[in-house]
C-alpha cells in the first residue's frame, strides 16, 4: 500500500484524483489543503489535513510522520486574468511554495512527484496545436509561474536521478464526476462551462464571449475541452506509472480537438433547452487564441484512454452539477 499526499486535494481536480484514487483502494491517502477554494464535503476518502503549504514548519512535520512515497501537487492558484492584475499571488502560490514542497520531499525521499501544469504554458503557437515539444512562451503570469515550476522539476530529476516527475499539461477541464458525487465549487468561478452553467441556473443574469475578432472561423478562441474525470484518470495512471519505476515524462492532456467559444455556448444552449442571454465583450487580457493538444505520447507513455471525450457529456455533467449546489 502506497503512502500519497494530495496537496489541493479538496479542490477541483484533486477531489475528483481523490475520488478515483479512494474507490481503487490500493492507497493510504493524505490530503493537504488550506480549503482558500476547496472544501472539505469534496474529500471523499483520506485524511484532510487543513494548513497553508507555505507553513513549510508544518508540511516539513507532516513529511517526517508519513513517510510519503509519491506528492501529487494540485495546490495552486489558476486563473489567469487574476493572474495578471496580481502576479504576486501566483509567484508566491505556484513558484515559490512548489519550491520549498520540493525542497521537502528531497529531503525526505519522496521520489515519485506529479504536477499540475497547464496548455496555458505555450502561449500563441504558431498553429495552435501543441505537442509536448512546442516552444513554450507563455502569455501570462499564470502559464509563467506553472512554466518555473517545470524548470525546477527538470533540474531536480537531471541533480537527483531517484527523482521522477510526470508534469501534466492540462488543456481546458470542465464538466463534473460521471456519477455527480463531485464538482466544480470553486468560489468566483472564471471558466468559460462553469459561467454558462451558472448562467443557466440563474445564478448569473448573463454572460460575455471575451472577443470575437480573433483569427479563428468565427472569431472566438478555441480551447481543446477535457472531462474531469478522463483528467483524473491520467492521473491514476501516471502514478502507477511513476510507482512501477517510470522515468520523468511531460504530458499533454486534452482530446486533441477543440471547440470555439460559441460552439461552446451553443452546446450548453442546446443541453439544457434554455436560450440564456450573451453579450459580445472585449478581448480578455493573457487569452491565446487557439490552443489545441496533440494527445498521442499521454496514451503512448502512461496507456491513458479517455472516456467522456464529448463536449455534449462535459456540458450536461457540468450543467447537472450546477443545479445541485
Ligand atoms: N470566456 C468567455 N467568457 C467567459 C469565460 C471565458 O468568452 O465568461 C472565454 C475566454 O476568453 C477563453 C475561453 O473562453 O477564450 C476559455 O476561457 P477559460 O477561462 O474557460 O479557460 P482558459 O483557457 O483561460 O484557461
Amino acid at each position: 500500500m502506497a503512502k500519497i499526499l494530495l496537496t489541493g486535494g479538496a479542490g477541483y481536480i484533486g477531489s475528483h484524483v481523490l475520488n478515483l484514487l479512494g474507490l481503487d483502494g490500493s492507497h493510504e491517502i493524505t490530503i493537504l489543503d488550506n480549503l482558500s477554494t476547496g472544501r472539505k464535503e469534496s474529500v471523499l476518502f483520506g485524511e484532510l489535513i487543513i494548513e497553508n503549504l507555505e507553513n513549510t514548519d508544518a508540511i516539513d512535520k507532516l513529511f517526517k510522520e508519513k513517510n510519503f512515497d509519491a506528492c501529487l501537487h494540485f495546490a495552486g492558484s489558476i486563473v489567469v486574468p487574476e493572474s495578471v492584475s496580481n502576479p504576486i499571488k501566483y509567484y508566491d502560490n505556484n513558484t515559490k511554495n512548489t519550491y520549498e514542497l520540493l525542497k521537502i520531499c528531497h529531503k525526505y525521499g519522496v521520489n515519485n512527484f506529479i504536477f499540475s501544469s497547464t496548455a496555458a504554458v505555450y502561449g500563441n503557437t504558431p498553429d495552435g496545436i501543441c505537442s509536448e515539444e512546442t516552444a513554450a512562451t507563455p502569455l501570462n503570469p499564470y502559464g509563467k509561474t506553472k512554466y518555473m515550476t517545470e524548470w525546477m522539476l527538470e533540474d531536480f530529476s537531471h541533480a537527483y536521478p531517484d527523482f521522477n516527475y510526470v508534469i501534466f499539461r492540462y488543456f481546458n477541464v470542465a464538466g463534473a464526476n460521471i456519477d455527480l458525487k463531485i464538482g466544480q465549487c470553486t468560489p468566483d468561478a472564471t471558466h468559460l462551462i462553469k459561467i454558462a452553467a451558472q448562467t443557466i441556473v440563474g445564478k448569473r443574469e448573463k454572460m460575455a464571449i471575451f472577443g470575437d475578432d480573433y483569427n479563428t472561423p468565427d472569431g472566438t478562441c478555441i480551447r481543446d475541452y477535457i472531462h474531469v474525470d478522463d483528467l483524473a484518470q491520467a492521473h491514476v495512471d501516471g502514478l502507477n506509472y511513476l510507482l512501477k519505476g517510470g522515468k520523468s515524462t511531460r504530458l499533454n492532456c486534452g482530446y486533441g480537438h477543440g471547440y470555439s467559444v460559441k460552439e461552446v455556448i451553443a452546446t450548453m444552449k442546446k443541453v439544457s433547452g434554455i436560450d440564456f442571454k450573451v453579450e459580445m465583450a472585449p478581448r480578455r487580457d493573457g487569452d491565446a487564441e487557439k490552443l489545441i493538444s496533440k494527445a498521442l505520447k499521454i496514451r503512448d507513455v502512461i496507456g491513458w484512454v479517455p472516456k467522456y471525450d464529448d463536449l455534449e457529456t462535459i456540458c450536461k455533467t457540468a450543467l447537472e452539477w450546477e443545479k445541485k449546489i
